[in-house]
């Protein structure tokens, strides 16, 4: 138990146990945090965050925190990966999945689900590399007339653009893993609207700044 110094006659505000929660979370670039954290670097001690919000994870949600030991689906634990994996451009370390800037699960999730941080990329780059002819790719409707192709372009599909392209913008090769601002787009070489596909060989790989020079273009 932390001594805590109170001013008399006053106590904290609601709004300030939380505030006090979100910056120590801030201040160390955490999505969740235990009370083991809070009680390190918090103002309060845990005990009396508990004491007004009911549970540890109450105030965690209050403050817009991940809450602990949040049970995530396979599927979620993956497309998180894949869009840390393509924001950073390049494979993502256990430290990546906890940067709040990239990813919305935090690496603890992984390692209760794989128990050690390769295991959890072992099991990704395994769902990638399933056969994808199973899933909404082809699926047909009436905005798809004259296609056989949808002209979104699935999560899994766009990671597998960029991974053959190396995450590298193929008209000018700027790369998120060299320069973090460098968001990449995935782009129909031949235009969906003038019935190009949503095919792997149609796509490819460009930068925000190419991309919107090319559609300028046409
Ligand atoms: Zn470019």
């Amino acid at each position: 138990m932390k001594f805590e110094y109170q001013e008399y006659n006053r106590k904290a505000t609601d709004d300030e146990l939380i505030d006090d929660v979100k910056r120590v979370a801030k201040e160390h670039c955490l999505p969740s945090l235990s009370m083991h954290e809070y009680n390190a670097y918090g103002s309060f001690d845990n005990s009396t965050i508990i004491r007004r919000f009911g549970t540890w994870n109450h105030a965690l949600e209050l403050a817009g925190l991940e809450c602990r030991n949040r049970f995530y689906t396979e599927l979620e634990l993956f497309n998180n990966l894949q869009h840390v994996w393509m924001a950073k451009g390049c494979q993502p370390t256990r430290r990546d999945m906890d940067n709040k800037q990239y990813s919305t699960i935090s690496s603890g999730a992984y390692m209760r689900k794989y128990m050690k941080w390769s295991n959890a990329l072992k099991a990704f780059v395994e769902y990638i590399n399933q056969d994808v002819s199973d899933d909404s790719l082809y699926e047909v409707n009436s905005e798809t007339r004259g296609h056989k192709t949808t002209r979104d372009i699935n999560l899994r599909l766009r990671f597998k653009v960029m991974q053959r392209d190396n995450f590298k913008c193929c008209a000018c090769g700027a790369s998120p893993a060299k320069d973090p601002s460098v968001e990449l787009h995935i782009d129909h070489i031949f235009p969906w609207s003038k019935g190009g596909e949503t095919e792997i060989d149609n796509l490819q790989t460009l930068c925000s700044k190419c991309n919107l020079g090319k559609s300028d273009l046409t």
